[in-house]
């Protein structure tokens, strides 16, 4: 089931959604964070490797939003910079930040301006103040930027260290991953194109357990058959050496929490078939848009801020 367009005539690839890591590090330490953040030391993304990526990528791939996130992307130091980048590249219709909001009613008018899609991340006991978000709310209708703010309560268990042995298993949690199938989240990182943001990092987590931290993803080049490699490796339907760890979309739920990075990993030592919601794999089988996994308490509620009206309205849905 694709969840791009491949263009018959030139074989251009566009997908909805594209992703790169900006930082690798973030000011919170979030148990289920997709991204393994508190794990990672301090990180800035490369601007002028980024350019080069995005310039041989675009010839083949196109994206409408290119998100930035990370680790926290505010915290990086020329974030304007790369999203100046991003923008210039042409690879993209629109640059999205994916942020966790706390550092945002800080940044300078030059990122407001750069910026065209916001989506805030709001944690219990992180979110903003109301007075924090009507800075943003002001700035966001100042510059014309769509502010979006998602009520994260709960998670879903992202990966297990011991992973599984069971190959079946394996690809169903594959074919129901809605990471590829649904969301669309392809990502760059460092030269290498990516189906999904844990075939990223599970690699560079569990060093032992592959050959290289690259093996899932396809090395961006000048070479002219870039564009049927991308296509191949999209179009598969083979599991990625990745899966055997992640829990795709049917890991467990739980309420958020933050706990010490010193002990984050201890959480995930077990097997894959220990932090499986068995039902909602069966269910994801069956019917890959099963609502339940996205329903309002399930993941997350989402607030779209863009006039004072929407704006009285999201305080009184988050706040209530
Ligand atoms: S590693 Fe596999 S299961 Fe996990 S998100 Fe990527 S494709 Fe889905």
């Amino acid at each position: 089931m694709a969840t791009y367009t491949v263009d018959p005539t030139t074989g251009a690839i566009t997908n909805d959604a594209c992703e790169i890591n900006v930082v690798h590090h973030c000011n919170l330490s979030c148990r289920g964070c997709t991204h393994l953040s508190p794990l990672w030391h301090k990180q800035f993304i490369d601007i002028d490797a980024l350019a080069n990526d995005l310039r041989l990528l675009s010839k083949f791939y196109h994206v409408n939003r290119f998100r930035l996130l990370g680790g926290e992307p505010l915290l990086h130091p020329d974030l304007v910079g790369v999203i100046e980048t991003v923008h210039m590249s042409g690879i993209a219709q629109a640059v999205a930040v994916v942020t966790n909001g706390v550092l945002l009613w800080k940044m300078p008018d030059a990122f407001w301006q750069a910026v065209d899609i916001i989506n805030v991340s709001m944690y219990p006991d992180r979110r903003m103040s109301p007075e924090q978000l009507q800075i943003c709310q002001q700035k966001a209708e100042k510059f014309e930027v769509w502010l979006y703010l998602h009520d994260m309560n709960e998670f879903r268990e992202v990966y297990t260290e011991l992973g599984t042995t069971d190959r079946t298993l394996v690809k169903r949690i594959y074919d129901t991953c809605l990471y590829i199938h649904r969301q669309y989240v392809h990502n760059i990182e460092q030269g290498y194109f990516y189906k999904c943001p844990q075939a990223v990092f599970l690699p560079k987590l569990l060093k032992d357990k592959f050959h290289s931290p690259t093996i899932n993803g396809v090395k961006i080049t000048d070479s002219p058959t870039l564009g049927e490699e991308l296509r191949a490796y999209l179009a598969s339907c083979d599991p990625l050496a990745s899966c055997t760890y992640c829990l795709g979309s049917v890991g467990t739920k739980f309420a958020h929490k933050e706990v010490r990075r010193s002990e984050w990993r201890q959480f995930q030592h077990v097997h894959s078939e220990e932090r499986i919601d068995f039902p909602l794999l069966k269910a994801l089988e069956q019917d890959l848009d099963y609502q339940e996994v996205w329903g309002a308490g399930s993941y997350h509620k989402m607030y779209y801020v863009r006039s004072t009206e929407d704006y009285e309205q999201c305080l009184v849905g988050m706040y209530r």
